[in-house]
C-alpha cells in the first residue's frame, strides 16, 4: 500500500497551524489536549494520535467553541463575511454549519486545478446549471413552479425547484431541456440520480439536448446505471466532486479518472479498514480544514468510505497529496454479508451493474442474511431479472442469503433529498470494522 504521498511544506505548517489553533484557542478542541504527544513529535502523529470531530461535538460547540476564543462571530454575522447555514436531513442527521463564501469559493476553485477540463473552463463567472434537489442548493417550490428569473443566483440557474422529484411531470422536464438550450451552460453540475432521470427520459422521448463542456457530479454517489443512463445523452467529459459542507471540496475526480486531494484545502487523514473488510486499501477519511479563520473543522469524520489507488501515482501527473481509486459511497449505505462482512456501495453497485435494463434501485437489509431488493425496471422479462439480481445478491452475500426482489414504479429518494441506495435497518458501528493496529509511519 502507497504511503509515500507527496506533501508540499506548505501542507505541513498548515496542518500544524490549525492543529495548534484548534488546541491552543478553540474552545471544542480544549479536551484533545489530553492527547497531544507535544510539539518534539510529527505533525502526522500528532494528528494521528487525536479523536475524531463528529456532527455531535460541532452540535454542541455551535458557533462560537469552533472559532478561536478571540474571534467573535456576532461581527462576523453582522459584516457579512459569515452566515449560518442548515444541513437538511433528520434531526439526527442535520447539522448548522457556519458558512465562509469567500472561503468556500476559494476551495472550489483550488479544485478546479485538479481536472484539466474544469481547470481549462472554469473562470469563475462560467454559466453553470444546477440539478439537485432544492433540499441540499436551490429554491423550493412545491406548489408553483418558478419561472426562470427566479431560479436564478449570481452565475447560476436552478433547474429544478421540487423536493419530490416523483412529481416531475414530461412537461416539468421538457422545461429544464429549454432552459439549458436558452442558458447554455458552460458546466452542469448534478445530483447524478437526477440528471440520470432527466437522461432516462430524453433517450425515451428521442430528445436532443444541449450538451454542456463538462457535468460535475455532486451530492450523491454515482451508481454504474447513473453513468450508463447519462451516457447515452451526453456525450461530455464527467467528473465526480467530493466534499461536505463542513470541509468544503475535498476531492477532484481528474481527466483520468482518478481523484486527488484539494491539499491546498484541506488535511486528509486516511483509516484503513481490518483486511478482513476490505482494508489496508479501503478506509474512511477524516478531514480538517485549512485557511477558513471562521471554522475550525478538525479530523471531520465525513461519514464515507474512500478506496486509495494501488500504485499511488496517476498518468495526469498530479502528485500532490492522497490519490484514490475511488469514492466508494457513504457509511450509511454499506451491507454485511452473510458472515458478517463490510460490503461497500461500490462493492455491491459493480456487482449489479452487470443486470442490462435496470432504471432505479435500493436495497435494504433489515437483519443478518436477509436483502430486500427493489427495482426499477422496463423489462418484461421480470421473473429472468429477478433470477438474475438474487444470483448476483446470493454470490456477494452468500449461498445462505436470504434474498427478494420486487418492483416499484419509482424509488423515492430519503428525507435529505438524497437517494439512498442500499443500507441496512439496523446500526453498523464503524469502530468494529476499523483496523486498530493502524499506526501512521
Ligand atoms: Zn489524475
Amino acid at each position: 500500500m502507497p504511503r509515500d504521498w507527496k506533501f508540499s511544506a506548505d501542507y505541513y505548517s498548515r496542518s500544524l497551524y490549525v492543529l495548534e489553533t484548534a488546541l491552543g484557542e478553540v474552545a471544542a478542541y480544549r479536551s484533545w489536549r489530553a492527547f497531544d504527544l507535544g510539539p518534539e513529535y510529527p505533525v502526522d502523529k500528532r494528528y494521528a494520535a487525536m479523536p475524531a470531530l463528529t456532527k455531535q461535538d460541532v452540535r454542541q460547540h455551535f458557533p462560537q467553541g469552533l472559532l478561536p476564543n478571540d474571534s467573535d462571530f456576532k461581527r462576523g454575522l453582522a459584516n457579512g463575511e459569515i452566515a449560518f447555514v442548515k444541513t437538511s436531513g433528520t434531526i439526527d442527521s442535520s447539522v448548522t454549519n457556519i458558512w465562509n463564501q469567500k472561503w468556500w469559493d476559494a476551495s472550489e476553485r483550488a479544485s478546479w486545478k485538479l481536472n484539466s477540463y474544469a481547470n481549462k473552463i472554469a473562470t469563475g463567472s462560467h454559466p453553470e446549471a444546477i440539478l439537485a434537489n432544492p433540499l441540499n442548493v436551490g429554491f423550493i417550490s412545491d406548489t408553483v413552479e418558478l419561472p426562470m428569473g427566479k431560479r436564478r443566483l449570481a452565475r447560476f440557474l436552478y433547474l429544478n425547484e421540487k423536493t419530490d422529484p416523483l412529481s416531475w411531470t414530461s412537461e416539468y422536464m421538457d422545461r429544464m431541456i429549454r432552459e439549458l438550450e436558452i442558458f447554455k451552460p458552460v458546466v452542469l453540475e448534478a445530483n447524478p440520480s437526477l440528471l440520470a432521470k432527466l437522461c432516462r427520459y430524453i433517450a425515451t422521448t428521442k430528445k436532443t439536448v444541449f450538451q454542456p463542456q463538462l457535468i460535475v457530479f455532486t451530492y450523491e454517489y454515482p451508481s454504474a446505471f447513473h453513468y450508463r443512463q447519462i451516457r447515452r445523452v451526453f456525450d461530455v467529459p464527467i467528473a465526480s466532486s467530493y466534499g461536505t459542507t463542513e470541509t468544503g471540496y475535498v476531492f477532484m475526480q481528474c481527466e483520468k479518472g482518478k481523484f486527488h486531494q484539494n491539499s491546498e484545502f484541506c488535511r486528509v487523514d486516511f483509516h484503513p479498514l481490518k483486511p478482513e473488510h476490505g482494508g489496508p486499501r479501503l478506509g474512511r477519511i477524516l478531514v480538517t480544514t485549512f485557511n477558513n479563520p471562521w471554522y475550525y473543522i478538525v479530523r471531520f469524520d465525513v461519514g464515507d468510505l474512500v478506496r486509495i489507488d494501488e500504485r499511488g501515482e496517476c498518468p495526469c501527473g498530479r502528485d500532490s497529496g492522497l490519490i484514490l481509486e475511488a469514492i466508494e459511497g457513504r457509511l450509511t449505505n454499506v451491507t454485511l454479508t452473510c458472515s458478517g462482512r463490510l460490503v461497500s456501495l461500490r462493492e455491491l453497485d459493480k456487482a449489479l451493474s452487470v443486470l442490462e435494463g435496470i432504471d432505479e434501485y435500493r436495497l435494504e437489509q433489515p437483519g443478518e442474511g436477509v436483502y430486500h431488493l427493489y427495482l426499477v425496471s422496463q423489462r418484461r422479462d421480470k421473473d429472468r431479472l429477478s433470477e438474475q439480481a438474487s444470483e448476483i445478491l446470493k454470490g456477494l452475500y452468500g449461498r445462505d442469503a436470504e434474498v427478494s426482489v420486487s418492483y416499484q414504479d419509482a424509488i423515492p429518494p430519503e428525507g435529505s433529498g438524497k437517494y439512498s441506495l442500499a443500507k441496512t435497518l439496523f446500526p453498523v458501528e464503524i469502530e468494529h470494522y476499523l483496523d486498530e493496529n493502524y499506526v501512521t509511519d
